[in-house]
């Protein structure tokens, strides 16, 4: 299929050929026909799999260019809304539109100039609730989307939403896309648009192909250790890696930095002009991109190299979610995920869901890593281009020493690139991993009787016969350091 066939205006063929788009992906293959049609769409499809055209190329298709504002569409996040505003800006300019992005933290009166001349406005849910609500602008806009609709629902932005609708024309037409579908966003749906068309590109049609997943099981207190040892074996070009809080985000990257890698950190606290020069390195040349996953939805870089999970998301959606962020645009990509024993049977979940590509992987040891780093280092010696200068300076070391002390002396100058930190073996081996992963899969109602007594952290424990009564009378809310485990205490008494 191309997009010829949707007899789209010769203006937008040509903006999508300038873009370089040769094939429509599935979501906009089964949605934009619908749009152009006329009705109502819930369309779900995971991120990068190019919503933004999917609802963009049908309105712009439809726009009468009356000089009004035609289409709102309204995004989570201000970087999203640049980022949605700029990409239908590309697809219209050869239909000489504007768009105008608007969100909180900029001034009024600069953007409401923006507004009056566009056609098409992408907003963040709070300042173009504001807008409305003051009477600052009047429009009646004909096409109305909610993108990335669950984000929206998780940052609690629910109650602006409907409200927004109430400032809508009831003669429009209503899109909704979203990465995943819960119930919610489901009764939004039913609450504002009219008998829609639902669209699913499933799991099997988005798994994609391009990326190896794997996984290491390891204690939690080996986890830093373990994520710079796989940093050092895998040597990304672009990495994000996941966590679970914005505390977290911060410490590791304050730890990656203070060993010398270039990464920085993405999260909702953080100023939005940090934000942004923080999402404009990574996209340049940062290394190491460290996100929540609220602050990295929607973002749009397609050659990340490797995504680490620092922690498993809470579930096999978020996980795929993750994932998708690499093996892009045809390249290939690699997922990493760090587990720990109690967190084996959320695992187990995952990889239910997305099949058996997700695999055990033992973690390399050091001598593994210098043997890999050795060979890039001989590659790389031997591929050099020996220039006029270099040979005039060996040619000098050459009056005073042999040429084998030469090499050996350049050779040390190189041994940074060697140098592995940590313990020789971090983490679990393959037999231990199975032994954990029988436990996991045959220990499920006990674990269930032991979690309800409180002691939440029992995974460990369980072999112990007297462990759910410890575990009571400690309540199980005893969050001193993991390291030491139950073990310690236990000997302690
Ligand atoms: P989503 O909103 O689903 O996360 P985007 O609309 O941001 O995805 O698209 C992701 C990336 O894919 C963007 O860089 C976009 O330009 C590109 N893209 C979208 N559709 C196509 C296509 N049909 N062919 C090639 N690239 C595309
Ligand atoms: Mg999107």
């Amino acid at each position: 299929m191309t997009f010829t066939e949707f007899n789209l205006r010769n203006e937008l063929a040509k903006a999508i050929e300038t873009a370089g788009f040769k094939e429509p992906s599935p979501i906009q293959e089964q949605a934009i026909p619908i749009v152009l049609a006329g009705k109502d769409v819930v369309g779900q499809a995971q991120t990068g799999t190019g919503k933004t055209a999917a609802f963009g190329l049908p309105i712009l298709n439809k726009l009468e260019l009356d000089g009004s504002v035609e289409a709102v569409v309204i995004v989570p996040t201000r970087e999203l809304a640049n980022q949605v505003s700029d990409e239908i800006f590309r697809f219209g300019k050869f239909l000489g539109i504007t768009t105008a992005a608007v969100y909180g933290g900029s001034s009024y009166s600069r953007q409401l100039k923006h507004i009056e001349k566009a056609s098409v406005v992408v907003a963040t849910p709070g300042r173009f609730l504001d807008l409305l609500r003051g009477g600052k602008i009047d429009i009646a806009p004909k096409y109305v989307v909610l993108d990335e609709a669950d984000e929206m629902l998780d940052m609690g932005f629910l109650d602006d939403i409907k409200e927004i609708f109430t400032f809508m024309p009831s003669d429009r037409q209503t899109l909704l896309f979203s990465a995943t579908m819960p119930q919610a966003i489901k009764d939004l749906a039913k609450r504002i648009l009219i008998d829609p068309e639902f669209i699913t590109i499933t799991k099997n049609e988005m798994a994609n192909a391009n990326i190896t997943q794997s996984f290491y099981v390891v204690e939690e207190y080996e986890r830093d250790e373990a994520l710079i040892r796989l940093l050092d074996f895998k040597n990304p070009s672009k990495a994000i890696i996941f966590c679970r809080m914005k505390v977290e985000v911060d410490r590791i990257t304050t730890m990656l930095v203070s060993q010398g890698y270039a990464a920085k950190g993405l999260h909702g606290d953080m100023e939005q002009r940090q934000r942004e020069e923080t999402i404009r390195a990574f996209k340049r040349n940062l290394e190491i991109l460290v996100a929540t996953d609220v602050a990295a939805r929607g973002l749009d870089v397609n050659d990340v190299s490797h995504v680490f999970n620092y922690h498993l998301p809470f579930d096999s959606e978020s996980y795929v979610h993750r994932i998708g962020r690499t093996g892009r645009a045809g390249k290939e990509g690699l997922a990493v995920s760090i587990v720990t024993p109690a967190e084996f049977r959320g695992l187990l979940k995952i990889q239910k869901a997305v099949g058996s590509k997700l695999t055990a992987k033992e973690i390399p040891s050091v001598h593994e890593v210098k043997g890999k780093k050795n060979n890039e280092l001989l590659e790389k010696i031997e591929k050099a281009d020996v220039s006029e200068t270099v040979i005039e300076l060996v040619d000098k070391l050459k009056e005073e020493y042999d040429l084998s002390t030469i090499a050996y002396k350049l050779a040390t100058l190189l041994e940074d690139e060697l140098k592995i930190a940590g313990n020789e073996k971090i983490g679990k081996n393959m037999s231990e991993i199975s032994k954990i992963e029988s436990r996991a899969k045959n220990d499920r109602g006990g674990d269930r009787g032991r979690r309800s007594r409180g002691g939440y952290r029992g995974g460990n424990r369980s072999r112990n016969s007297s462990s759910s009564r410890n575990g009571g009378d400690r309540g199980g809310r005893n969050s001193s350091s993991s390291r030491n485990g139950g073990g310690d205490r236990n000997r302690r008494r």
